[in-house]
């Protein structure tokens, strides 16, 4: 029987990784499509997959696929051919990567799972195939222009916080599933209205519009490839950006800048400001908008506190660490982590 998994360690397959000389390109996509045996689907795709030299990371669930991969760019063609052979993935949208050097994966992982984007959803009468219209850069702006027309952010707050559609209304929760049910009892006389829903790649929004029409709405858009895909269109056709400010990503930089406009403060002194960072506390790592100023202030801390902290030599910091729970040094996209923490410095 073909070995469907990877047997070689960590190590050695980042050397490996390491010491090829073919140049990778990094592509993500996804496709909601009926997948009736998800286990055998994911063998299959893994055989094809394999034999490109694809790593990555892959879920695969009864509602579709949603994948984070890079392939050597000469068998870049080939997968691309690949896919396409797949009737649902036919003229799917491959999104590639800019600003990569393709060595984010060094395995290949396809995992089978309940969703590709849990949401909490309990109907079985819920189904992905009744989707909202997709807007392009374009036709997100002609709509924009319609008073009748309201826009829905169905990313996190800390998102929104630095960047948003010009007009877009927040789903004030920390999570999808409670964002989805929130957005209905938001919305619910407008259900005659043009609504559109927007996230950052487009996966969420999706799931969303279908949500929104299952519950009686009738005009419901989402926006192709969301905010990414937006500000590539909207570059290359010279359109005026109704997104406004920076495009919050999970990449070293934290966020991309779309138009010049500052539209968040620094959570420190308040002054105009939009540049997330991490606590520079190993045991706080909070994420938080800091000013340049206050970066200098605080040495790149959230507060006086942690500041004393970082200051402490590094054993004494790894003292002080033990038996705090490991969950708060690590990246945590939580607002519930968020607020707490920002009502007390605010208080200060
Ligand atoms: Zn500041
Ligand atoms: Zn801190």
């Amino acid at each position: 029987m073909a070995v469907l998994h990877n047997r070689v360690s960590q190590a050695e397959l980042k050397k490996r990784l390491h010491e090829e000389t073919t140049k990778r390109t990094t592509i993500s996509f996804y496709q909601y499509f009926p997948v009736a045996e998800p286990q055998q689907f994911r063998d299959e795709l893994y055989k094809a997959l394999d034999a490109l030299q694809v790593f990555g990371r892959i879920y695969v669930a009864h509602e579709g696929i949603n994948a984070q991969i890079s392939v050597p760019e000469n068998n870049f063609e080939a997968l691309k051919m690949y896919l396409y052979s797949i009737e649902p993935l036919n003229g799917l949208r491959l999104n590639i990567a800019v600003d990569d050097d393709g060595k984010s994966f060094w395995v290949l992982k396809i995992k089978v799972r309940e969703k590709i984007v849990a949401d909490g959803i309990k109907d079985p009468a819920f189904s992905m195939e009744n989707k909202g219209r997709y807007v392009n850069a374009q036709q997100m702006n002609t709509l924009l222009q319609d008073d009748n027309t309201i826009v829905i952010d169905m990313r996190n707050h800390y998102e929104y916080e630095v960047g948003h559609f010009e007009k877009a209304i927040e789903i004030p929760s920390d999570t999808f599933r409670e964002q989805l049910p929130m957005a209905v009892d938001m919305m619910q006389d407008k259900k005659e209205q043009n609504i559109i829903m927007y996230c950052t790649g487009g996966i969420r929004c999706e799931k969303a519009s279908a949500y929104m029409l299952h519950n009686g709405f009738k005009n419901v858009f989402h926006l192709e490839g969301g905010i990414i895909n937006y500000a590539k269109q909207a570059k290359e056709n010279n359109l005026t950006s109704k997104f406004i400010g920076k495009n919050f990503v999970f990449d070293d930089r934290l966020g991309e800048r779309i138009t010049q406009d500052v539209i968040a403060k620094c959570h420190q002194c308040g002054q105009p400001a939009d540049t997330h960072t991490n606590c520079k506390n190993d045991g706080c790592h909070l994420l938080f908008i800091q000013c340049a100023t206050c970066a200098a202030t605080y040495d790149g801390c959230c507060s006086t506190a942690c500041q004393t902290v970082y200051n402490l030599p590094l054993e004494e910091q790894k003292e002080l660490r033990k038996g705090i729970d490991k969950g708060m040094m690590v990246f945590n996209k939580s607002k519930k982590r968020l607020r707490p923490r920002l009502d007390q410095m605010n208080k200060k």
